[in-house]
């Protein structure tokens, strides 16, 4: 058995290596409302309070609050987006919008439902009026000057919002990563074909296109690459001036049509090539013109795994986030798991909240790494330490969250 050149290391080691290799791309500035996602590369301030004017927060009318319930003489309307020029004096009241700037000389809002207009005159018939009441005071949502987003701050809808309202209209941010993803392997056909003897449809490409995305990255198609050394140096050297990272599936193991590590080995640095985990043990990191390059192994659930890993944590980070993994959780077996205490394993299990609140985890079905269906409808991945046996049912083990936990009883609309 020829020996691989690469030293077998742990999980721990090889996600330092990819921290200390993988650093944050430069910041762009952006549309602020196109940056959906992204993580803000400035601290941003208000300029001008908010609200910017003192506004009701009410329809009404807008009185004097030392004037108390009673008749009021009307002196004009005043809606939103501009200044009416009314003055309201003791004794008057002018009608006011929601939003709208409270007239000078007023000190309360009225609400509508507690007035009547009669003969031309504003009934107030509430109680005491307190000053300031329905009235929002300037700045009281934000006030000038402040921080209102720091740095590192990740973009969804309300921190969006919020650049509007402040008025940034460009922003600094992370822009996404490009990542250059290409199946290699001389079986491989496009999902249109039909399979002629010996092939097989490309999975891998897909699978780690789609995980691309969900990282917040931007996957750049590069195709089929055959085993061939001067189709997968043209794609790759494509790879190295069109993207920010290489991302391959295949011949990583030991075959001689294996040809991905040799060649980044040739051309730039392999950091690592064999790591104790089970599924993906020939993945491989490396380093070319600056430029990280994972290569995953061809069965699937390595490829996806692999990702899960290994490069998603370096996706993150070359966006700017600075929490990289999933959220773990413990969580105990619904039923026996064996394993073998070599590598550290992961398998793909559905996570489950029962009646008592105990988190319960259920592997998917038989683990082979090909078996992709294996990883459809998982929620979550057990971590089976390595230099650990069997599992009995009951044992508690840790967990990483990949979606929505399942809630035992809960209805489905099916
Ligand atoms: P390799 O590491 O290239 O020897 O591939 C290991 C196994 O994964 C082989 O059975 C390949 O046919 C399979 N495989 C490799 N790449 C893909 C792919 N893109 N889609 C589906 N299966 C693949
Ligand atoms: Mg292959």
């Amino acid at each position: 058995m020829p020996e691989s050149p690469y030293p077998m290391i742990s999980i721990d080691d090889a996600l330092a290596i990819i921290q200390r290799e993988v650093q944050p791309l430069p910041p762009i500035m952006i549309p602020f409302h196109a940056a959906l996602g992204l993580v803000l590369a400035e601290d941003v301030f208000a300029d001008e309070p908010m609200p910017p004017f003192a506004a009701s927060r009410v329809d009404g009318f807008a009185v004097m609050a030392a004037d108390g319930p009673g008749p009021r003489r009307l002196v004009g309307d005043q809606a939103a987006g501009y200044m009416a020029g009314i003055r309201v004096e003791p004794g008057a009241a002018a009608r006011i919008t929601t939003g709208a700037p409270v007239p000078p000389g007023a000190d309360a809002v009225v609400m509508v439902e507690q007035t009547e207009e009669k003969g031309g005159l504003a009934h107030i018939l509430s109680g005491t009026i307190e000053t300031g009441a329905n009235i929002r005071p300037i700045g009281e949502d934000i006030e000038a000057g402040q921080l209102v987003l720091p740095h590192g701050t990740v973009l969804g809808p309300a921190e969006i919002g919020l650049l509007g309202t402040v008025g940034k209209a460009q922003v600094a941010a992370q822009r996404r990563p490009i990542v250059a993803v290409m199946s290699t392997g001389d079986e491989l056909v496009e999902p249109g074909e039909k399979l002629q003897p010996g092939q097989i449809r490309d999975t891998n490409r897909f699978t780690l296109m789609a995980a691309v995305q969900q990282a917040g990255a931007e996957p750049l198609d590069l195709g089929i690459v055959r085993d061939k050394q001067n189709d997968l140096k043209a794609t790759i050297e494509r790879s190295l001036v069109e993207a920010d990272a290489l991302l391959t599936s295949g011949g990583v193991s030991m075959g001689q049509l294996d040809l991905v590590k040799p060649y980044l080995a040739a051309r730039g640095v392999v950091h690592f090539g064999r790591v104790k985990v089970k599924p993906g043990k020939p993945v491989t990191f490396a380093t070319v013109d600056g430029k990280p390059c994972f290569a995953m192994p061809g069965f699937p659930v390595s490829a996806l795994v692999s990702f899960e890993i290994f490069v998603r944590p370096a996706l993150l980070k070359m966006a700017g986030h600075t929490r990289l993994e999933r959220p773990r959780v413990k969580a105990v077996l619904a039923r026996p798991v064996r394993h073998d205490s070599d590598r550290t394993e992961f398998q793909r299990v559905s996570l489950t909240r029962q009646a008592d609140g105990a988190l319960t985890a259920s592997t998917t079905g038989f683990q082979g790494s090909g078996r992709l269906l294996s990883m459809v409808g998982a929620n979550g991945v057990i971590v089976l330490p390595h230099g650990q046996g069997d599992f009995e049912a009951g044992a508690v083990v840790e967990a990483i969250i990949l979606g929505p936990i399942e809630i035992s009883g809960d209805s489905h609309l099916k």
